[in-house]
């Protein structure tokens, strides 16, 4: 946190948020941003949300329908793995069918990075220190500057060079922050600029302490992850100690959160993530209760049923779920729809904060359901028409 605080005090950050609560504002850490495709990632721009595909990339058609997944879930840029020729063969129709840029996963062999960028990959997830001579790191870049592809270096402490792991005796935040400096080295040997960096570890303190450091010495965008942190709920807690932590300091401007559960998964904790925090909104925010012998109605089971009969809402809107008035009130004061559960079945609905009418449990899923679709409804069309007005 030291080295967050330093920065911010040296005018490296940038605030992205001013609001009356300044207890809210976050301070971001002012990287140089580079494009991935048609998506901005640093400087001033959204955190974007990532997440990779675990179809074979061979079958264009299984990656395309579980991009489609991940799209409908919100992610902005997706990974694809390219472990051999087939894969690469096959990208050119997956990144022609992705409505999000797709970044290719090289690993050690080259000619797939080659392949990749010419089958419209718009990133190169690739290590030029681990594909062997400067003509092939020389080679890459001409393919990533020929086809408009950013690069991401993706250090990771489970694959740290030897020669690090036998001066450090272990993957430690030097040993990572130097991976990953030298790695940088070589793509700025050759005139390469659009890259962003990881130092992924599976050790929170590890992964953390790193990124910290990383921050000061380079002025790249940061892609942020807690890898292999687990199954959803190991996992999701993990990273957003992990993630959480480092964007609270300002720090980070993509994130993956790595979990042994289906990419759409992953996009959604990771918006949890930023929504948090209070850096993005997307979608319903649901604030509800525990519940306890004081419910006027299953709260956990209409939590349950709401998440999922809601998870097509984009617009951002909030929606307060109590089950009794110790709370509710003053909950639904703060959100855009609110319901309290009352007595004998009979609930109060709030509207913008204000008590509005009662339902009764039996019409309560329904009738919430209609209600924030719409007000999902109004407020887009309010978008739309001020854009409509902005445009004139
Ligand atoms: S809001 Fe009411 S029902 Fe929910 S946990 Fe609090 S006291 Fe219990």
């Amino acid at each position: 946190m030291q080295a967050a605080i330093a920065l911010q005090q040296s005018g490296a950050y940038m605030r992205t948020m001013t609001s009356i609560r300044p207890w809210r504002d976050i301070t971001r850490r002012q990287s140089r941003q580079i494009m991935v495709g048609a998506v901005p990632v640093g400087g001033d721009a959204p955190i974007t949300v990532q997440t990779m595909t675990n179809t074979l990339t061979s079958d264009a058609v299984a990656t395309i329908d579980q991009i489609r997944r991940c799209e409908e879930a919100g992610a902005d840029l997706i990974r694809v793995s390219c472990p051999d020729e087939e894969s690469t063969k096959a990208l050119s129709q997956i990144t022609r069918a992705a409505r999000i840029p797709v970044i290719a996963d090289i690993h050690f062999h080259y000619k797939r990075a080659l392949e990749a960028a010419d089958a419209g990959a718009a990133c190169l997830r690739i290590n030029p220190g681990n594909i062997g001579s400067s003509e092939r790191v020389a080679e890459v870049v001409r393919a990533a500057k020929a086809n408009g592809c950013s690069i991401r270096i993706g250090v990771n402490a489970g694959s740290l060079e030897k020669d690090l792991l036998e001066k450090y005796g272990e993957p430690c935040p030097d040993a990572l922050v130097e991976s990953a400096l030298d790695h940088i080295k070589l793509l700025q040997d050759h005139d390469f600029h659009e890259y962003k960096v990881a130092v992924k570890a599976s050790d929170t303190f590890l992964a953390v302490a790193a990124y910290m450091q990383l921050a000061e010495q380079v002025d790249c965008p940061l892609h942020l992850g807690i890898t292999e942190a687990g199954g959803l709920i190991g996992g999701t807690v993990k990273s957003a100690i992990g993630i959480g932590n480092l964007l609270w300091a300002g720090i980070g401007d993509t994130i993956r959160v790595s979990l042994s559960a289906e990419p759409e998964e992953e996009v959604r904790v990771g918006f949890e993530i930023l929504k948090s925090l209070g850096l993005r909104t997307r979608g319903v925010r649901v604030v509800s209760c525990p519940s306890c012998a004081r419910q006027g109605f299953d709260v956990i089971r209409t939590v349950e049923a709401l998440e999922s009969r809601l998870s097509h809402i984009k617009t951002p809107l909030s929606l307060s779920v109590l089950g009794c008035v110790v709370n509710g009130p003053g909950e639904a004061r703060e959100t855009d729809i609110g319901i309290t559960g009352g007595g004998n079945g009979k609930h109060m609905v709030y509207l913008s904060g204000v008590t509005d009418h009662h339902v009764q449990s039996a019409d309560m899923l329904d009738h919430i359901v209609s209600l924030v679709e719409a007000k999902a409804a109004e407020l887009e069309a309010a978008e739309t028409a001020s854009h409509a007005e902005a445009a004139e």
